[in-house]
């Protein structure tokens, strides 16, 4: 059985839930209303994603549409396109300039033609509904709330909330991630390690230069430093007094259990996606520079590799693998990969624990003579064993590709 998946938002269930018992009338309507807004798409994206497959290709053309406050997308006028003047809209600007940044990264930095690869065109709806705080991809188009200006600012303020969003569509054109439990919390990590590095291509910031922030200009406007997430520290993006703490774990061991329900955020995807988040983060910072050069192809690649129903494990097995086959097997991105996953408690398969063990921990008295020459024979031991993991990998893929 093939599952719906949910309409995707930026806005994580356990924010707007508590927001709505504020005592604040204002802020109580706000997040009410926009509760409602996304049960309603979450209705007609049901229907409308057996039509995702099928939308023409269009040259990856950017058209931004002003729904001038309404739901009702049919009567959104043309704000800006492709050929036509700057708006004198910042909304529909910024919501223009976002869709085009992230369509030129997926092009520069890893070839592919938009979101689906074959030049699907970007379609963005600024003004939607009424001081909505949400933003949506609903498989075809982008739908931007304004916020309520209190909690939320104008949702088409921030670079990688947009890439994020488009990112959910990649990822259902290449692994299709089902969107609950551990591949749902892979889905969602996906659209930050994307939506994030669109962010740093963009400012040309090293991986230590970088925030890792997610959100920061959207969610709460009016207090500085936070965000809806940190991939460099999950857990600690926010501090609110109505929604409490970012409740994001950052490794295995504080894996929250949640049931496959909307009130559960199917399985805790928002939560979860904390822990290959990190990954990402300390692979990034391990190998160095900018991420978009080999951390990000890396992901990209493994994206491309895995399969809908892909966990964990799974995951952090391909990432290592593809680190093997892009830069070398044994090779400092491949040490990096070994690391980040230890980090947060994922043991790469078939790896000797004591290798990414001593890696992850170089300055800790324990040092000394003999422990270079165990390094290197481990190090061996690693790169014959991932040799044939490869050679493996590349046999099933070639049985696959035959199927
Ligand atoms: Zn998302």
């Amino acid at each position: 059985m093939r599952r719906t998946r949910p309409i995707n938002c930026i806005i994580p269930p356990y924010i707007l839930d508590k927001l709505v018992e504020s005592d604040d009338r204002e802020v109580r309507q706000a997040a009410l209303n926009t509760l409602l807004t996304t049960a309603r798409l979450r209705g007609e994206r049901t229907v409308r994603a057996s039509f995702a497959g099928a939308a023409a290709p269009g040259g990856a053309r950017r058209t931004v549409f002003d729904c001038e406050h309404s739901e009702f997308l049919q009567t959104a006028a043309v704000a800006r396109t492709e050929d036509g003047p700057e708006s004198a809209d910042e909304s529909v600007n910024q919501a223009f300039d976002a869709l085009g940044l992230t369509r030129d990264f997926y092009k520069e930095v890893f070839q592919r033609d938009s979101i689906d690869g074959r030049g699907m065109r970007l379609d963005g709806f600024v003004h939607f509904g009424e001081k909505v705080g949400n933003a949506y991809w609903d498989g075809r188009r982008m739908l931007f709330g304004d916020g309520d200006g209190l909690e939320f600012g104008d949702l088409t303020g921030s670079l990688e909330v947009i890439a994020h969003e488009l990112t959910h569509g990649v990822t259902d054109h290449t692994s299709a991630f089902e969107y609950h439990k551990q591949s749902g919390a892979l889905n969602e990590s996906m659209s930050d390690v994307f939506g994030s590095l669109v962010k740093q291509w963009k400012l040309k910031q090293t991986a230590e230069e970088a925030d890792w922030l997610i959100g920061a200009d959207v969610w709460t406007p009016g207090i500085g430093g936070d965000a809806l997430r940190s991939m460099k520290a999950p857990g600690t993006a926010f501090n609110h007094p109505l929604v409490g703490k970012d409740p994001q774990p950052d490794r295995m061991g504080k894996f929250v259990h949640l049931p496959d329900t909307r009130d559960g955020d199917n399985g805790g995807v928002h939560y979860n996606s904390g822990i290959p988040n990190k990954a990402f983060f300390l692979t990034a910072v391990g190998i160095g520079g900018f991420a978009w050069e080999a951390a990000g192809p890396l992901w990209f690649e493994s994206l491309k590799a895995s399969t809908a129903q892909d966990q964990f494990q799974d995951f952090a097995d391909t990432t290592f693998l593809k680190a093997g086959e892009l830069f070398g097997v044994g090779g400092p991105e491949q040490t990096a990969v070994l690391a980040a996953w230890q980090e947060v408690e994922i043991q790469v398969t078939g790896v000797p624990i004591g290798l990414a063990r001593a890696r992850s921990h170089p300055v800790n008295g324990r040092g000394g003579p003999g422990r270079e020459d165990a390094l290197a024979a481990l190090t061996k031991q690693v790169m014959t064993l991932s040799d044939k993991v490869t050679a493996l990998a590349k046999e099933v893929a070639a049985l696959k590709a035959t199927r």
